[in-house]
């Protein structure tokens, strides 16, 4: 991968914006010339207009980058880390303005998974919310040019086998990962679905300056409410869905994540959805009613309900764009 010496110094030179918790500082640039660095680089900056270069970062994520820079230069992935991070323009400027109109906002109900893949349905790309006081939502649409799921599916049962791939993703948030069964994720005798589902995934990454230490269950989307019908009459053939637990409290759901994926003929198209905290309508999954009072005991209150919320958008929209341009290579060099 090549980078314009003025887009490294443009990167470098820019200092660390002291801002509030809810607003993040975005770079713009119109020099579309500098938004190099992806697989396909006319394609990906097409699809969007213009980019900006992602420059605030908290202080714990420029400590993370530091330290991650050096585990991966002696992995064999050293030539596939891109530190570089930037956005479509029109994505950072979406959630700058506040959250989401509260008719916008779904609630995890399997009813509004499924009106999720409904074609007549229309909600904004990128957006975020507080769900009745106790609850963070963030929701995104993005479209992949060169990323197919195949890669995708790809993916999600190769990165988590080694911190130093989970790294790659996002170098300034993610710190480490691993799953219950390493051996089962890595036989290619088995469907992705059987590698990755039910197999417990433990992640620690930076989101915004909160440390998020969480067991990812991955799931058929059937279980979390999907109807597999309408999905696959839908093209949806690749899912990362899952309930997430705490560590700590690895037996109260306080996370349902949505991403699912679909090719389409400009690229893979993903759409992404997390419930982060509690609400009535989590209880489909065992032990939600005790979601509540653990969320109170470590103070999850509707403020840092919505810092999350925001957060998460922005640890979303900056990890999936990295990984739009990063997994063609990768893909290729690994798979
Ligand atoms: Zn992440």
């Amino acid at each position: 991968m090549t980078h314009t010496l003025s887009r490294r110094t443009l990167l470098k030179g820019a200092p660390a914006a002291i801002v509030g918790t809810t607003s993040a500082a975005l770079l713009s640039h119109t020099d579309t010339a500098q938004a190099t660095a992806v697989a396909d680089p006319a394609a990906h900056r097409d699809a969007y207009g213009d980019w900006s270069a992602v420059t605030y970062l908290s202080l714990p994520s420029q400590k993370q980058r530091a330290a991650n820079e050096e585990a991966v230069r002696s992995s064999p992935y050293a030539r596939h880390l891109d530190t570089n991070l930037s956005v479509p323009s029109a994505s950072a400027q979406a959630i700058q303005f506040g959250p989401l109109d509260p008719r916008e906002v779904p609630s995890p109900s399997a009813q509004n998974l499924n009106r999720l893949i409904d074609p007549s349905f229309k909600t904004s790309d990128n957006g975020y919310a507080v769900l009745d006081g106790q609850m963070a939502y963030a929701q995104s649409r993005i479209v992949m040019p060169g990323v197919t799921t195949e890669m995708f599916k790809w993916w999600f049962t190769w990165h988590p086998l080694e911190k130093e791939r989970y790294m790659l993703w996002f170098p300034q948030a993610h710190i480490d990962t691993s799953v219950a069964d390493p051996a089962r994720l890595k036989d290619t005798t088995l469907s992705y679905e059987k590698r990755l589902f039910d197999n417990p995934n433990r992640i620690q990454e930076w989101i915004g300056p909160s440390r998020l230490d969480a067991i990812i269950h991955f799931a058929e989307p059937a279980t979390l409410g999907f109807d597999a019908r309408a999905l696959a009459k839908q093209g949806f053939t690749a899912s990362a869905s899952a309930v997430c637990y705490a560590t700590p409290a690895p037996d109260i759901p306080f996370t349902l994540m949505v991403h699912i994926a679909r090719d389409t003929s400009a690229g893979m198209e993903l759409l992404s959805r997390y419930w982060i905290g509690a609400h009535a309508d989590m209880a489909r999954f065992a032990n939600a009613e005790k979601a509540p009072a653990m969320l109170q005991n470590i103070g999850f209150n509707e403020q840092v309900a919505e810092m999350t919320a925001y957060e998460m958008s922005v640890h979303d929209m900056t990890e999936f764009n990295h990984l739009a341009r990063i997994l063609p290579g990768i893909h290729r060099a690994f798979a």
